[in-house]
């Protein structure tokens, strides 16, 4: 069966189920909103939820854990997973739709089309440690927007560097949907909410909101009027430090993610990557 009910949440599993399940609410005009998900569900997924629903009468979360993005020796295998939670997470929630494709609907045999980003794909952050990365998240947000045709499809701004991709995407391929950014949802201790922080023991997780403090404390010392590159060798230095091997802290422009070293030349947003213990963490904030 391709369509399961539960509740009023439906779990939607191949192509043309959904696109019967959202015709019928276009045709009532009801506005749609897609929130992409890997699953693993928390707090920070939930905002993105709950700006939807804000938004448009009909939500449809998607859980899809994209092979495409992940590298040969990154963790696609053991990425969290748990469906049943997710599920019921959402129908509490009142979600209406969750789209969930099986890996052979996403991608059926003898698929052969690639998005390949450039513009901020190429801005030298997570791209530089994680080639495969954008290729994958761009083709398979390039079909899931395809699939859903949202009026509005939420992104954090966890995923700095991400949400910027999608934008610019969706702009390039003219695709009728306005990309929303929603602001990171964190820990009372300032970590930033992600389904890998499971992954950190308990050493670890007790180290890993440095990063906003760094972070934090780099945005206000480039406020009160310090030079950026003066700010961020300190930062480096703090990570080495507390203990992280840092991929990349950087200040960039906001929107074009291009370098920038002073604010007067545009909106600044400070990111960084750094790796504790086997678990890569990333997170960034406005100036
Ligand atoms: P993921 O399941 O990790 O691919 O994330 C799905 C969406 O949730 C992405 O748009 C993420 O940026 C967003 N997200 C993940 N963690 C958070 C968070 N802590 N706060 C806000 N959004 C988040």
């Amino acid at each position: 069966m391709a369509t399961i009910m539960a509740n009023h949440l439906k779990v939607i599993r191949t192509v043309s189920s959904l696109r019967r399940a959202l015709e019928l609410r276009r045709r009532q005009s009801d506005r749609v909103a897609l929130v992409p998900t890997m699953g693993a569900l928390h707090r920070g997924h939930m905002a993105l939820v709950r700006e939807a629903q804000r938004r448009s009468k009909r939500v449809v979360v998607s859980i899809f854990v994209n092979p495409t993005q992940f590298a040969p020796n990154e963790d696609f295998a053991s990425y969290p997973r748990s469906f049943a939670t997710d599920l019921k997470i959402l129908r509490d929630a009142k979600v209406d739709f969750v789209w969930a494709p099986p890996v052979e609907v996403m991608y059926p045999d003898g698929f052969a089309t690639r998005l390949a980003p450039e513009g901020p794909a190429k801005a030298g952050l997570e791209d530089q440690f994680r080639p495969h990365f954008f290729g994958g998240v761009a083709t398979v947000v390039a079909k899931l927007f395809t699939q859903v045709s949202p009026d509005f499809a939420l992104f954090g701004q966890k995923d700095y560097q991400q949400l910027r991709v999608v934008t610019q995407m969706a702009r390039d391929l003219d695709l009728p949907v306005k990309v929303i950014g929603v602001p990171t949802v964190r820990e009372p201790d300032g970590l930033a909410l992600s389904s890998r922080n499971a992954y950190l023991s308990a050493t670890e997780r007790a180290v890993a909101p440095m990063i906003y403090r760094v972070l934090k404390g780099c945005a206000t010392r480039i406020k009160s009027g310090e030079k950026v590159d003066r700010v961020l060798n300190v930062g480096r230095i703090e990570f080495d430090l507390a203990g992280f091997a840092l991929d990349y802290l950087e200040a960039r422009h906001a929107m074009t993610l291009a370098p920038i070293t002073s604010p007067k030349d545009g909106p600044i947003r400070l990111l960084a990557a750094a790796r504790i213990g086997k678990t890569r963490l990333i997170d960034n904030i406005a100036v």
